[in-house]
């Protein structure tokens, strides 16, 4: 295993909690509370999904653009009737700050609706394509996008509307049937989202939800026509290495590890202000993100004042609605020790703590990790090289742009990175040479509500994409259509091959093709 494997690997533990068990308890991960029980999917049971959502797919293929599209709008309407019982669902089961549900779960949600409603069609319907061979001309020639059929969806707990519902949307837009299966640490917002689908007219089994902890996600593996997993590196690898024994599709959005590289002539409030924002959203359990920076030394000082200054003012705490708290809880229990050992690792290696670096909260259940800024650090930390998805924001002070884009490459990873410059070009010009699926100059994570634009990671950070066309077209079978109008019963290249012809048509493809320039 090479040590970018081992990175990797190392962020997870792969071993299968509660085999056998029949029930999940959903905790507030706020507050340590049990707040629910969902079932636990048995294979067979999956099995049994499967034959249901194909037996109704095809009705649901055969309302067609318009009629799925109904279904949609008058999902994103209930979501916008319901948004106080969306959010508070999600901030439940999570333990995020209100704004962040709102903001990355429940705005994007609504978006989505819309806008794969409205796009579904365009993005789908029947293409010409014309051509430049003499060969064909005068036969038409069609790309068609069908249904796939049956799609799975893996999400993982981050964000159970964006990365598990949303993904749904296009797939069901296309007229596939769906089965989620969201993390077992927060299924109650897939629920709720099926309970407003069947109440916006869509068809009993067309999308289901099957709760349940790893091996309900394996089951689905072997049953469905396409997978569209969200999760670690690491587990995507197993879902691939499953899928390829059914040559099932996958698309993957896997782990990041994304670089912010602020330059000597950055605004440097902007840069300290997007650096922590995007580093402590979402508790920094977001996969596009700021999981490190690096900063050119003529500002270095200045931007690790205002960024201490920023984050120490940050209030770590229970969620109870618009403006209570800026960082919410941790929502993977076993997240917290990841976070704590990358900052215990650190430390240990000479790394400076200015804010924050302890786990937990007097006095408070749940799960939590202070917000913490780390200085002096390199990339013989894990803070710097492995996936560490908590509050925390590493700051490499670097001698110049060269160096922060040589440290920025040196990753398994490419999601999504940042630059900040007030020289638009060079930010441009620096953001080419990144090796991640998006980079953002002069901005973070916006990207990902422009719904056209497609956004996928280069690397270990996965495969296909999501949004804009490739981001329907993927859940569908694509066929090519060929249809000769006029032609004459035998033409001149068929059976029997002639001495003559042959000699005439290479003559004529020399003529054609052969214009070009001598080497
Ligand atoms: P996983 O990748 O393990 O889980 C993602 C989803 O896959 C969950 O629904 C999980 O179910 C399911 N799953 C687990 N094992 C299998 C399997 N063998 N076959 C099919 N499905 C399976 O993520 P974790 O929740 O364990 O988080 C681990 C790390 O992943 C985090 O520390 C973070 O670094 C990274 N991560 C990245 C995300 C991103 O958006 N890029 C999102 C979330 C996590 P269950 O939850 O029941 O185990």
């Amino acid at each position: 295993m090479t040590t970018e494997e081992q990175a990797i690997e190392s962020s997870v533990d792969s071993t299968v909690p509660n085999a056998g068990a029949t029930q999940i308890a959903v905790e507030n991960p706020a507050t340590g509370e049990v707040i629910a029980h969902v079932p636990v999917f048995s294979p067979d049971e999956v099995a049994e999904m499967a034959r249901r959502g194909r037996a109704v797919q095809p009705a649901w293929a055969a309302l067609g653009f318009e009629g799925r599209s109904r279904v949609l709008s008058r999902m994103q309407k209930w979501m916008t009737d319901n948004a106080e019982r969306i959010i508070g669902v999600v901030v439940s089961e999570t333990g995020k700050a209100y704004e962040d549900a709102q903001l990355a779960d429940w705005a994007y949600g609504v978006a989505a609706a819309g806008f794969w409603a409205k796009n579904a069609e365009p993005y789908l319907a029947d293409e010409k394509i014309s051509t430049a061979s003499p060969f064909v001309q005068g036969r038409k020639l069609v790309l068609r996008h069908s249904p796939l059929g049956l799609v799975g969806v893996i999400g993982p707990w981050n964000y159970p509307i964006t990365n598990s519902f949303g993904d749904c949307i296009p797939a069901l837009a296309a007229g596939n049937a769906v089965i989620l299966k969201p993390s077992e640490v927060t299924p109650l917002t897939s629920l709720l989202l099926l309970e407003g689908l069947h109440e916006c007219g869509m068809p009993e089994g067309v999308l289901q939800v099957a709760t349940g902890y790893g091996d309900t996600g394996a089951a689905l593996i072997d049953h469905v026509d396409m997978i569209m997993f969200t999760g670690s590196t690491a587990t995507g690898k197993r879902v691939m290495s499953k899928a390829a024994e059914t040559l099932t599709p996958v698309s993957m959005e896997l782990g990041g590890k994304d670089p912010m590289l602020v330059l000597a002539d950055a605004d440097v409030d902007r840069a300290a202000n997007l650096a922590v924002m995007y580093s402590m959203f979402n508790g920094g359990q977001t996969c596009i993100s700021v999981e490190r920076v690096y900063v050119e030394e003529p500002v270095y000082d200045e931007f690790v004042a205002k960024v201490t200054a920023k984050a120490a003012g940050l209030r770590n705490g229970v969620s109870t609605g618009p403006g209570t708290a800026d960082v919410g809880a941790m929502t993977l229990p076993k997240q917290v020790d990841v976070v704590e050992r990358h900052v215990e690792d650190a430390r240990a290696k000479g790394a400076k703590v200015v804010v924050g670096g302890h786990r937990g909260h007097a006095g408070r259940g749940g799960y939590w990790f202070e917000p913490t800024v780390l200085v002096d650090v390199d990339h013989t930390m894990a803070c710097m090289t492995e996936e560490t998805f908590g509050p925390t924001l590493p700051i490499m002070k670097v001698a110049d742009a060269e160096e922060a884009i040589r440290l920025a490459n040196d990753s398994p990873y490419g999601l999504s990175a940042s630059v900040v410059s007030k020289d638009l070009a060079k930010g441009e010009a620096v953001a080419r040479r990144l090796e991640a699926g998006t980079v953002l100059v002069n901005d973070v994570l916006v990207n990902y509500l422009a719904l056209e634009l497609p956004m996928g990671g280069a690397k270990a950070s996965g495969m296909g994409t999501r949004h804009g066309k490739g981001g329907i077209r993927k859940f569908c079978q694509h066929q090519s259509i060929l249809v000769t109008r006029f032609a004459l019963s035998n033409e001149p290249h068929m059976y029997p091959y002639k001495k003559r012809v042959t000699q005439g048509m290479q003559k004529a493809i020399r003529l054609i093709y052969g214009r070009g320039k001598r080497a």
